[in-house]
């Protein structure tokens, strides 16, 4: 039976490459791994959004950005299709009753109600749109359990660890070791790195991705998101997690058990590949992702992270030992941080920087209210406040010149 899919930010990186993965699955000979694309949303590419709703043909599309839905309306003209906008549009297009699997491809917490909206319709959620994880991962894998949905990570990382994970049962689990390809500063003289400009940052040496996550490669947040991330898809303590660095990007992760046994994911550093799993999970199917070619493979390496160059990475494991509202906190100074430099107004190192401020500051205010983040179980409310509260606090920090 043909599955029916929405695509959450198919204008982004991952969304176009999703819908290749479906073109190459539905093109394919047999009956299994094809997908109807019921649903598509993006935010400001409205002119790829018409495209994609010319060629796929969907019955709702979401505009995210209000201010692109009039021009979105003129782009698509004559055809058939129902257009919401807003964030409640994107939404509204999570938890269709006619839609059984979403793909979450939006980036930042924008994608925190529409991943919460599927899990509570019980859906299949491919989730590449780590943030709402990293923000409310408590909340969502209980509500997950709560409504039958099942959570499938898409981030290549997860994706190893969800296939290494079903060679043994989860109290065998020793320890999950997260690599990372190291970004484009993983050699560069660590004096020289604050004042990488944004071409230098943006210049991954082995991924092409959205600016986020590409900057959060550079300085190594999106490793941390990524310690948070697996915290709660495989309910492992930070103890149980490790990261590797490993420049050839073939290893995706590995999960070591107690025997000692460690199984590993390996594959081309193709995101096809982790979202088709996804899509198409228990199922293996042909696709478009490149095959390795072990021959060429002349060195697989592996070296610890050097703690100096990317202090992130103990800020991801701090942010799960502290729990309650931290990561909320954390992961919303560094979207607001990110946009700062992207906008030309910040130093690279002043993202990392600003993170671990904010992050004090909270500590502080936290207990001048008499509470302990690690003993809080945060409500949805409590984090949408962190987030908001993190925010305005890189605000402050910019407009009073504390930065370095
Ligand atoms: P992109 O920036 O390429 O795409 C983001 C998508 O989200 C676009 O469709 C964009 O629309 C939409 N969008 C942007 N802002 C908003 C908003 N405020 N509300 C609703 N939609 C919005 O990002 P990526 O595809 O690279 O990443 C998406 C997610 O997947 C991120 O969370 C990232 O961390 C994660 N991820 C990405 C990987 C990759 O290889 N790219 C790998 C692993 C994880 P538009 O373009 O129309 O403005
Ligand atoms: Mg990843």
């Amino acid at each position: 039976m043909r599955k029916r899919i929405a695509i959450l930010g198919s204008t982004g990186s991952i969304g176009t490459t999703a819908l290749r993965v479906i073109d190459g699955l539905n093109s394919s000979p047999g009956k299994e791994g094809k997908f109807e694309v019921i649903a598509l949303s993006g935010h400001s590419n409205v002119k790829l959004l018409a495209e994609q709703v010319r060629r796929y043909r969907p019955n709702y599309v979401a505009v995210s950005d209000v201010d692109c839905v009039e021009e979105f309306r003129r782009l698509i003209e004559g055809l058939d299709v129902k257009v919401l906008a807003g964030a409640e549009g994107l939404t509204e297009i999570a938890g269709l009753e006619e839609v059984d699997t979403v793909l979450a491809a939006v980036v930042g917490v924008a994608g925190l109600s529409a991943v919460l909206a599927a899990v509570r319709k019980g859906k299949r959620i491919a989730i590449a749109n780590k943030e709402p994880l990293v923000i409310a991962g408590q909340l969502i894998t209980a509500e997950a359990k709560k409504y039958g949905a099942e959570l499938l990570p898409v981030d290549s990382e997860h994706s190893a660890i969800f296939q290494a994970m079903q060679a043994g049962r989860h109290e065998e689990v020793a320890k999950i070791v997260l690599t990372t390809s190291g970004g484009p500063f993983r050699k560069a003289n660590p004096a020289g790195i604050p004042d990488a400009s944004i071409e230098q940052v943006l210049a991954h040496p082995v991924w092409r991705m959205g600016p986020k996550i590409t900057v959060d490669s550079a300085t190594m947040m999106n490793k941390a998101l990524e310690i948070i991330e697996a915290r709660w898809l495989f309910d492992v303590p930070a103890e149980k997690i490790e990261v590797m660095v490993h420049p050839e990007s073939i290893v995706h992760s590995m999960v070591e058990f107690v025997d000692g046994s460690v199984i590993a994911q390996m594959g081309s550093p193709d995101m096809s590949l982790p979202i088709q799993y996804a899509l198409t999970y228990p199922l293996r199917l042909p696709g478009p992702a490149k095959k390795l070619q072990l021959d060429r493979l002349k060195t697989l390496t592996f070296e610890k992270p050097n703690p100096q160059v990317f202090p992130a990475i103990e800020m991801g494991f701090e942010v799960v030992q502290k729990g309650g509202t931290a990561a909320a906190v954390f992961n919303a100074a560094n979207e607001a941080a990110v946009g700062q430099f992207l906008a030309g107004k910040i130093k690279f190192g002043n993202i990392v920087e600003l993170v671990r401020r904010c992050l004090d500051n909270h500590i502080i205010e936290m207990n001048g209210h008499g509470q302990n983040a690690r003993d809080t179980n945060a409500s949805l409310e409590e984090l949408l406040e962190a987030d908001a509260w993190a925010k305005k606090e890189v605000t402050e920090c910019l407009k009073n010149h504390q930065l370095r």
